[in-house]
């Protein structure tokens, strides 16, 4: 038994509150210290006798959270009161009304979106996701919920030590996969780090506890390595009259880990285990001026990394984060990042938007916050996928970096890191991305899937007859994009299959079949399809013919099922769900009695009907059928000849099948427009894929597309040779 001291104890709960008020007192108005004084008191009444983990009283947690917020966030009133009263309503008797009723509507609406966010981790990982979501949508309300949880998630994280290990996990993986990238988002950097940090600490102790202790073994070197580094700095700076200060400051200990596990090296090929930041105290007005001045000096003294250099002063990120970044060369030879910024940066990029209030004469931080709440308002509107879509979704935004990108008239886009000409159309308008057909960066022409460049200028090419397809999918990255892509598939289905329900009705009159519920079931049976959508749709596609519709009429149903050649891809996955039909009167003959077998199509040479083909016979996946010209060929043929067999197309009818082509042309304005619509409208082909890659006016192109026969892929390439401007078209043996 420990013997507990409560003298002692309820000393220490006072000493620890006073603590607080101290903190908090620069930003105190009147008549707060009581309100604060009632939160407290509130909180110690209804968590006595309740005690941590650790065997610590209960209300050292909701001080230390409150102290977080005023310390490590700079909040003021309001949150020092929800952070006492946080646990209040979820861990005893008390109720919201209670809350509203002594403490007012504001603090209400914020305690009851704190207990509505705890508690609900505890559930599987959807609902955990889900509750995520909603717990973003009260940032619309107000953001203190979000900034109080962050803070009771770093004390919790900071006293994970008395949790049992496998509490630790959940906790600390939690924290890396939702509270760490949310942090970062609201530019609350120190906070971020020490969640890496720690959950590192808890998830791998021996991993950390090693980098700890190199980290530390190299302390006296690098203070030497940084003092000679910024000794000549400091002289000119002084020389200029700029009141500053000098900091050589370690990278986490995550931030290392990471960079040693992305690029694989050792802990000491890390060489930016540092970076040093150059804090300068000056008028908001004269803060460019100086920052450039400042890295004027660096400069003349060291060489800069011209790629390395970033300038979030001029464009501050959406987090907020302002600063001017180079990378520069030591005497030794060895890269230094240099970070110059004034205080006022200094303290936005540690502690986030709250710090931007206290600067709200400038008006820069508020209008960035807007900017930043709307955003998320703006993702969770639109998303109507599963809630873990959307956190997949929201953390690919949130862990990417972003990319700056500018459009004709100079108007500046922020996106996500690896967002696409596609998603740039979008972020301009709906229309304009769902009419994109490619676009002109720095005036080249570069299609739809381009990925983005900072300082990319960007002029987006629509064109009418464009409309969004599956693949489109692939080719975005933001949450916007994504969610238009869908309603306007969606919406571009719906339309195909009230055009072929109407197209049926009119061919069943023309060919005198009554249009019964009955036949439009044996109609659907007569394709092997499985519901009537799927009628429908092949009809508004255009794919059922008159021909069609005369054989119908004779058409008996089978009594039984008639066992017929399954069609499987080897790799379904990288098909998708573009499944290649072969219709039953579309059969592969294979063997000596041409008999009709189950097969598979090679991925490597896609066979299509017409195509000069064998079958293989696999040892695990039966009969795989390879075009004569198929690159394994060769190989199969000469070491394993007693496994091959003879194959035959039966007859060649309307199907599709994936061929790819390569076309290689002179680049101009319009040419990709020209090409799509030739395989589009003229020939009906669907494309599954288009990839363009055009250098100093040559033009290159891969496109996958679908095809019935070889004579259509004939056909299509005698027309697309002569489009002006194209070279060659071939087709790619292997893809
Ligand atoms: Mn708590």
């Amino acid at each position: 038994m420990v013997e507990i001291d409560v003298e002692e104890e309820n000393k220490e709960i006072v000493r620890r509150y006073r603590q607080l008020l101290r903190n908090a007192k620069p930003f105190l108005k009147e008549n707060d210290s009581r309100a604060i004084r009632k939160a407290f008191n509130t909180a110690l009444e209804a968590h006595s006798g309740t005690r941590r983990k650790s065997g610590e009283p209960y209300i050292f947690h909701p001080i230390a959270v409150a102290r977080i917020c005023v310390n490590e966030i700079g909040l003021g009133t309001t949150s020092i009161i929800s952070a006492l009263l946080h646990d209040v309503v979820e861990d005893t008797d008390w109720t919201i009304k209670e809350i509203e009723r002594d403490f007012g509507k504001k603090i209400a609406r914020i305690i009851d979106g704190l207990t509505k966010i705890s508690g609900v981790f505890d559930q599987g990982s959807s609902q955990q996701a889900e509750n995520f979501r909603k717990m973003l949508l009260t940032l619309s309300e107000d953001v203190r919920v979000i900034l109080v949880k962050l803070a009771d998630r770093l004390h919790n994280m900071r006293t994970l030590e008395s949790m049992p290990v496998n509490k630790q996990y959940k906790i600390a993986s939690e924290t890396i996969f939702l509270y760490a990238p949310l942090a970062h988002r609201l530019g609350l950097y120190s906070i971020k780090s020490e969640m890496e940090d720690l959950y590192l600490r808890y998830t791998e102790p021996q991993v950390y506890d090693d980098l700890v202790s190199r980290i530390a073994a190299n302390k006296e070197a690098r203070n030497k390595f940084i003092k000679s580094f910024v000794r000549p700095i400091q002289r000119n700076l002084n020389d200029l009259d700029l009141d500053y200060v000098i900091k050589g400051r370690p990278k986490s200990v995550f931030s290392i880990y990471n960079k040693m596990k992305k690029q694989d090296i050792p802990f000491e090929e890390v060489y930016d285990l540092f970076a040093i930041r150059i804090i300068l105290d000056v008028p908001i007005e004269d803060e460019k001026a100086a920052s450039w001045q400042v890295y004027s000096t660096v400069t003349d003294y060291y060489k800069p990394n011209p790629d390395r250099l970033r300038d979030w002063i001029s464009t501050p990120k959406t987090n907020g984060y302002e600063s001017l970044h180079t990378t520069v060369m030591a005497r030794n030879g060895q890269w230094v990042e240099v970070q110059i910024r004034t205080r006022r940066m200094d303290e936005i990029a540690e502690k986030g938007y709250a710090a931007h209030w206290k600067y709200k004469e400038s008006d820069a931080g508020s209008e960035g916050l807007e900017q930043w709440i709307t955003k998320v308002r703006d993702m969770l509107e639109q998303n109507d996928s599963s809630a873990l879509e959307f956190v997949d979704d929201f953390r690919g935004n949130l862990f990417s970096d972003e990319v700056f990108a500018f459009t004709p008239k100079g108007e500046l886009k922020t996106l996500p890191r690896g967002a696409s000409a596609l998603d740039f159309a979008f972020d301009i308008h709906t229309e304009v991305g769902a009419k994109c057909i490619g676009a002109k960066v720095n005036q080249k022409l570069v299609p739809i899937n381009y990925t983005l460049k900072n300082g990319d200028q960007v002029e987006i090419l629509t064109s009418n007859k464009q409309k969004p397809n599956e693949d489109w999918l692939r080719y975005v990255v933001t949450s916007k994009a994504k969610a238009k892509i869908k309603d306007g598939l969606k919406e571009d289905k719906k339309h195909i299959v009230d055009d072929g329900k109407e197209l049926i009705q009119r061919k069943f009159k023309q060919f005198k079949v009554d249009s019964t519920v009955e036949t439009l079931e044996k109609f659907k049976a007569y394709f092997n399809l499985n519901s009537l959508f799927d009628l429908y749709f092949r009809a508004g596609k255009g794919l059922i013919e008159n021909d069609d519709f005369r054989r119908f009429k004779e058409y008996k149903p089978p009594n039984t099922l008639k066992t017929r050649p399954s069609t499987k891809i080897s790799d379904a996955k990288s098909f998708e769900k573009e499944v290649v039909k072969v219709k039953s009167d579309d059969v592969l003959l294979i063997g000596e009695d041409m008999d009709v077998i189950d097969y598979t199509l090679s991925k490597c040479c896609n066979p299509i009907p017409g195509d000069n083909v064998f079958g293989f016979v696999t040892v695990t996946e039966g009969i795989k059928i390879h075009r004569t010209t198929c690159p394994n060929a060769p190989e199969l043929l000469a070491n394993h000849g007693h496994r091959v067999v003879k194959a035959k197309w039966a007859s060649l009818h309307e199907s599709s099948f994936l061929a790819s082509m390569k076309i290689i042309g002179t680049d101009r304005v319009g040419l990709i427009n020209d090409i799509t619509k030739i395989i589009s409208d003229e020939l009906k082909v669907n494309m599954r894929s288009m990839s363009i890659d055009t250098d100093s006016g040559i033009f290159e192109g891969e496109i996958m597309l679908y095809v019935n026969d070889t004579r259509h892929l004939d056909l299509l390439t005698t027309k697309l040779e002569a489009v002006d401007g194209v070279v060659k078209v071939s087709r790619l043996e292997s893809k």
